[in-house]
């Protein structure tokens, strides 16, 4: 599950500890609204790391690729 991949460092325990943190605070009847504007956090984070990545131009077909892809995922270019 990507949740434990992304908290890969904190255990099960801590998780549930965590959890019913959260439940107090919010109440059950809140979490699904909670999961959705965690993953919407997580979304975005993950989408300012990408833009982070250095980019570069791909010279067959000119569109955005990330430095470090092999191929142009437009039109198959080999990029290194
Ligand atoms: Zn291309």
């Amino acid at each position: 599950m990507a949740f434990f991949l992304l908290f890969g460092t904190i255990g099960l325990p801590e998780l549930l500890i965590i959890l019913i943190i959260l439940l107090l605070l919010f109440g059950a009847a809140k979490l699904p609204q909670l999961g959705g504007a965690l993953g919407k956090t997580v979304k975005s984070f993950k989408k300012e790391m990408k833009e982070d990545k250095p980019t570069s131009k791909c010279p067959k077909c000119e569109s955005e690729v990330e430095e470090d892809e092999d191929f142009c995922p437009k039109c198959g270019e080999k990029l290194k």
